[in-house]
């Protein structure tokens, strides 16, 4: 009867022996996680982690041979790594996509103005956030500022114990009676969260002395003029670092780990393999979250000139290669939480701890959106997790017509390159710190490691 029923099983029960190597396999990860804050910071740590293992700088246009492995930076904002290998590259790629932009709060192009002895930034929120949660946190402020000369300024201020940091105010309790009584969509508005930044006038100003000291000491460390904004991107994120949860120490929790939590396990098991037969590649993605548009996002043709230039390279037929091509579209699912069990079907969920989820559609409404794998490639990816022992399930976000989502896997498949969903299951999502378990974490990378060979 055994393999007549399905039934989900947790890491502990089903590979107990994977669990140290799995909590191992987490102290790289969260390393990375407060390396890596938002996507320029994450192609950074990811770059610099590939260069180690050899990988060199690629241009489109370079010569691409056999036994390379390069890396295309792609605007400091997403990165393509690629493992050549030695066989006929006509039989395609394998590709792994995870993005690094995650949900946070941007800086508007002319954020600074003084109000009532203090000093705040304008913000427009980056990605599905949920406003509340951002109010009344320690938050930190990462990005760059392109000056009027053209230099760059980098700026991280609130991440070192000893930096100031940032703070969105919220209402007190005592005067909230009508805000408390609004839906939690609406009881933050976009237009008040704003970033408080000084208090201190410069003195002998007549007028806006707090916004002058901000620019003053902003001048005096970065260079920086107020006009310079309009030329910057900078980010509000939460100045926590990522840490264990629970007594047993088996979570982890910490900011972006939507999708750092797929992207560091697929890069690590590229870069891990010691596969030299097959063509390996790792995308790294930016404006996953707000849609995957832009030069910088999975939707932009540079995804396709690479294709088509280690094609080319090769001898190969850009089109064969393509169509002959598989991707994992390496991207968190929600994990199952009993705290709101409401808005999840759990026969179809992903349990915290039962590994990395596969998902074979995404989308909302009748899975509009959706890529929806074929039966044959999910079945394929199946039979190539369990022959490598890889603890994992099959979920959906969550109930039919509840809400839903959206991935990269769309847009890879509809240059016809089979593609299906996989990841690590999350606790509340997109939230300032959101939670994920450390024997997932490990499943995931067990997962592309397979796919790698
Ligand atoms: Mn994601
Ligand atoms: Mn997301």
């Amino acid at each position: 009867m055994e393999n007549l029923i399905y039934k989900k099983q947790s890491s502990y029960e089903k590979a107990p022996e994977k669990t140290e190597a799995a909590f191992d396999f987490a102290k790289g990860y969260m390393a990375f996680l407060d390396n890596a804050k938002t996507e320029r910071e994450a192609v950074d740590a990811a770059i610099a982690l590939a260069k180690a293992k050899g990988y060199n700088e690629y241009k489109i246009g370079d010569k691409i041979s056999v036994g390379d492995k390069i890396y295309l930076n792609n605007r400091a904002k997403s990165v393509y790594f690629v493992k050549v290998g030695s066989e006929d590259i006509a039989n395609g790629i394998r590709i792994m996509a995870a993005h690094i932009d995650s949900p946070r709060i941007d800086l508007k192009q002319v954020p600074l103005y003084e109000a009532d002895g203090m000093a705040f930034l304008k913000t427009h929120y980056y990605g599905g956030i949920r406003k509340y949660q951002w109010t009344a946190t320690p938050l930190a402020l990462h990005g760059v500022v392109v000056k009027a000369d053209g230099s760059v300024a980098n700026i991280c201020i609130g991440e070192d114990d000893s930096d100031p940091i940032f703070y969105i105010n919220d209402l007190l309790p005592h005067l909230a009676a009508n805000q408390s009584k609004e839906p939690l969509a609406t009881a933050i508005k976009g237009e008040t969260l704003n970033i408080l930044c000084g208090s201190a006038p410069l003195a002998d100003e007549e007028s806006d002395g707090i916004k002058k000291n901000v620019i003053k000491l902003l001048n005096e460390k970065y260079g920086i003029n107020e006009s310079d904004f309009i030329s910057a991107e900078l980010s509000l994120v939460p100045a926590a670092k990522a840490r264990d949860i629970g007594l047993d120490r088996a979570l982890i929790g910490s900011y972006g780990h939507d999708d750092r939590v797929c992207s560091y396990p697929a890069l690590m098991a590229l870069l891990d393999t010691t596969d030299d037969t097959h063509t390996i590649m790792c995308v790294l993605a930016d404006k996953e979250e707000i849609g995957s548009i832009g030069v910088t996002g999975m939707q932009c043709e540079i995804f396709t000139d690479l294709m088509e230039e280690i094609a080319l390279n090769l001898g190969a037929n850009p089109r064969v290669v393509r169509g002959n091509s598989t991707c994992l579209s390496a991207d968190v699912t929600a994990g199952y939480d009993p705290n709101f069990a409401e808005v999840y079907e759990k026969r179809n969920s992903a349990i915290i701890g039962s590994g990395v989820s596969i998902s074979k559609y995404t989308g909302s409404r009748g899975k509009s959106g959706t890529s929806d794998a074929g039966a044959e490639f999910v079945g394929q990816i199946r039979n190539m997790l369990d022959a490598a022992g890889v603890v994992w399930q099959s979920a959906e976000l969550g109930k039919v017509d509840e809400g839903g989502g959206g991935t990269v896997a769309a847009y890879i498949a509809n240059r016809n390159i089979d593609t299906l969903d996989i990841g690590v299951p999350v606790i509340s999502m997109h939230a300032p710190y959101e939670v994920v378990s450390k024997v997932d974490v490990y499943a995931a990378y067990e997962a592309f490691a397979a796919f790698c060979k």
